[in-house]
């Protein structure tokens, strides 16, 4: 489809949702203290939590994406189990959600279920010998340490969830022009071998499906999370059609870096105006050049000042700014957009997921301009 009607369609798409921008513009221009992001109208009830029961009652398989807000693609089986004081915050994903709804920054109306991908699905991307012992328990105890976790069935179906979100959320990106989940980005995952917590590559595995249903052809990965997206770039090197495009802090994992088509590899300890700088400096190129059809974005966290695997410091705000200038740009080019959340590291766990729930503000924040 030409450009310019990609834009109108966009724009249109964007329009009809123009009658929620008055009621909702109040409440986003103070939704992102300065200080603190936790609002401390909200700090009492910081031990709620969304129970599965209750998800599955106020949730919904969608056929056809019918609210009026921004999309939002999450499954309560996005966790599963682990050992408790494991370094990754699986609990993460349903309290991206718990702060999402009592911040009031989306409604459940906006949320959908993804279904979990198959093992076939997955074929494209993964070899077929590694995803016959994922699925099946069979991988060795030395590729398990590698991933970071010890295999438990929980998390293959978490992998089949998390990464049928991706796909979902890229389905309707499509649609509507921007759609986030609560989870996703294991972009450390490659095709015989998961590693850094990552099992299956969600990116890969939507982008290809992406290209599979004729949905898009040109794509680009936009991978902001502090870890070079190794996996991704390994899986699509040879893939003109794929663009991956990575901004990571360059002594940091993983150790062997990867090639993407575009790595930005950042010093430790930048701040939030350098390293905003630095990416326009290159993300308005891509666009220009490779021109994509369609982006997913990785929003990752670990940039944090606070993040304990990071490197980086960047502050709340920083993210905030950095998300809303990527979503910015891509909107005005007209281009549809997926995000997921990526990386993020830290023992203050409420902090966390809170920090986790930026991506979707400024999401929502530009769903609500109608450019
Ligand atoms: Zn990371």
């Amino acid at each position: 489809m030409p450009y310019i009607f990609q834009l109108i369609l966009f724009n249109m798409s964007m329009c009809l949702f123009y009658q929620n921008v008055l009621c909702q513009s109040k409440m986003m221009k103070n939704f992102l203290p300065k200080e603190n992001i936790i609002p401390k109208k909200h700090v009492s009830s910081l031990n709620l939590d969304i129970q599965a029961e209750e998800f599955r009652k106020s949730s919904k398989k969608v056929t056809k994406y019918e609210s009026k807000g921004l999309p939002i693609v999450h499954h309560y089986k996005y966790v599963s189990e682990l050992p408790v004081g494991h370094r990754f915050a699986m609990k993460k994903f349903h309290g991206i959600l718990r702060y999402l709804r009592q911040d009031n920054v989306i409604s459940m109306k906006q949320v959908v279920e993804p279904c979990p991908l198959d093992m076939e699905k997955m074929s494209g991307v993964h070899t077929t010998d590694y995803l016959k012992k994922f699925f099946n328990g069979l991988t060795s105890d030395n590729e398990q340490r590698r991933t970071g976790f010890k295999w438990t069935p929980g998390l293959v179906e978490r992998c089949q969830y998390e990464t049928g979100g991706t796909l979902l959320a890229a389905q309707i990106a499509h649609q509507k022009g921007l759609a986030c989940s609560t989870g996703g980005g294991t972009h450390h995952a490659f095709p015989s071998y998961g590693s850094g917590f990552c099992l299956v590559n969600d990116l890969a595995i939507a982008a290809s499906q992406l290209k599979e249903q004729k949905l898009a052809k040109k794509i680009l990965i936009v991978d902001l999370d502090v870890h070079q997206g190794d996996g991704t770039a390994f899986i699509f090197q040879n893939d003109l059609d794929v663009f991956t495009l990575s901004m990571h802090c360059q002594n940091n994992f993983p150790l062997t870096k990867q090639k993407s088509d575009l790595d930005i590899e950042l010093e430790n300890f930048i701040e939030d105006l350098e390293y905003l700088a630095i990416l326009k400096e290159h993300l308005p190129h891509v666009l220009n050049t490779f021109r994509p059809e369609f982006v997913f974005y990785d929003a990752g966290v670990d940039p944090h000042v606070n993040d304990e695997l990071g490197y980086l410091n960047l502050s709340d705000q920083g993210l905030f700014d950095r998300d809303y200038y990527v979503l910015k740009l891509l909107a005005s080019h007209g281009i549809p957009c997926a995000t997921v959340v990526g990386g993020g590291y830290s023992t203050n766990r409420e902090q966390l997921y809170i920090r986790h729930t930026i991506i979707h503000r400024a999401a929502t924040k530009i769903w609500n301009e109608n450019l």
